[in-house]
């Protein structure tokens, strides 16, 4: 095994293999494709020639990412991610289906337990909510037209985020200087409005990093799409509010999982500032874009009323995600010693299955 496959090997044993899907090999090529159309352009445009490898993955961990072996360059796309965001899509598809949330961020937490190694936790997760997919059997989620229509708007949202990604890239490993660049001070420049309203949160570099990341990835997809998308402007207007959202709620489970964290009290003030303040971001970059190409007041307008219902929308869903991990937290651990019998191998082996992972034969 040589240097490259040894890394490769660690960081999925850091992710948790799920396994693959009956049609691995159309998977594999649709994300090539998606690759060559999204981000290889992309690159291209700010003078990279030498495109990473793509490394495709299917794992518990979700989030794209990329790291450098020698002089090689990787970029990882972890296409469970996908399932993630288009889970969400349908749920929010339909009045009706609202109710479904709840059982999408379970089973989020659970694969974040699982993640962090808190086994006794998922298992008795996992055994006490058997019936948590059972809405993906109805006809309206295997419906055809519904899953082209969710699939395009859920490949927009991919599209932003490894644009996003890749922008991350292209700081740390192709253009350190980005920082002193005017496009780079301009957004600085014009973030201050936003920051000024909740001057009371520490803003770093990371967080301007963050925001021109978000500009520069929706600016390019808004480029690419804006004009042949067959969606209404809501919908595709709302989706990228959505898209930061669900990532929130993604980071935040994550960060529910230390038991050094305490979601007891608040859903941390700071980084909801955070998001809003890049919230307010995503709206400028929408805006600017819509003005740089003449649109009328009308589309502005709807614009501005998806931003404040997206805020909305936004409060309601992280409340929820706080009561989740607040309840699972309590409830599920007064269970575990319903469940001392099994050993631990047993407990991994019923895990595996269930959220279908690759069999580790510990
Ligand atoms: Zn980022």
């Amino acid at each position: 095994m040589n240097k490259d496959e040894v890394f490769i090997n660690y960081l999925l044993s850091n992710r948790i293999r799920k396994l693959p899907p009956a049609h691995a090999n159309d998977v594999y090529q649709l994300y090539a494709d998606k690759y060559k159309k999204w981000i290889s352009p992309f690159l291209n445009k700010h003078n990279i020639e030498e495109i990473p490898q793509l490394l495709l993955l299917n794992t518990l961990k979700k989030t794209p990412d990329f790291f450098i072996i020698g002089n090689k360059n990787f970029f990882v796309i972890d296409y469970s991610m996908h399932r993630y965001f288009y889970d969400i899509n349908y749920i929010f598809s339909d009045n009706e289906f609202n109710e479904y949330i709840v059982n999408a961020y379970i089973k989020l937490y659970m694969e974040k337990a699982y993640l962090k190694e808190r086994i006794d936790f998922c298992h008795c997760l996992c055994a006490n909510t058997t019936d948590i997919e059972d809405y993906k059997l109805t006809n309206s989620y295997r419906n055809d037209d519904t899953i082209q229509y969710l699939c395009d708007k859920t490949d927009l949202q991919e599209m932003f985020l490894l644009l996003h990604e890749a922008c991350h890239l292209l700081f740390c490993t192709f253009d350190k200087n980005v920082k002193e660049s005017e496009g780079f001070q301009v957004l600085k420049d014009n973030l201050q409005p936003i920051i000024k309203i909740n001057e009371a949160v520490n803003v770093d570099d990371e967080f301007y990093e963050e925001c021109y990341c978000d500009y520069k990835s929706i600016f390019y997809t808004l480029e690419e799409t804006y004009f042949s998308t067959k969606l209404s402007n809501e919908e595709y207007f709302s989706l990228f509010f959505l898209t930061l959202v669900n990532v929130y709620v993604l980071q935040f489970f994550e960060r529910c999982q230390n038991k050094s964290y305490n979601a007891q009290y608040n859903f941390e003030y700071d980084r909801i500032a955070l998001f809003s303040m890049r919230m307010a971001n995503l709206h400028a970059t929408l805006f600017n874009f819509l003005s740089a190409h003449n649109q009328n007041d009308e589309i502005i307008n709807k614009l501005t009323s998806v931003y404040y219902a997206s805020l909305d929308r936004a409060a309601d869903i992280f409340s929820k995600a706080h009561q989740i991990s607040q309840c699972l937290e309590e409830e599920i651990s007064n269970s575990i010693s319903e469940y001392e019998h099994l050993t631990r191998k047993d407990k991994i082996y019923y895990i595996e299955n269930y959220l279908l992972l690759v069999n580790m034969n510990i």
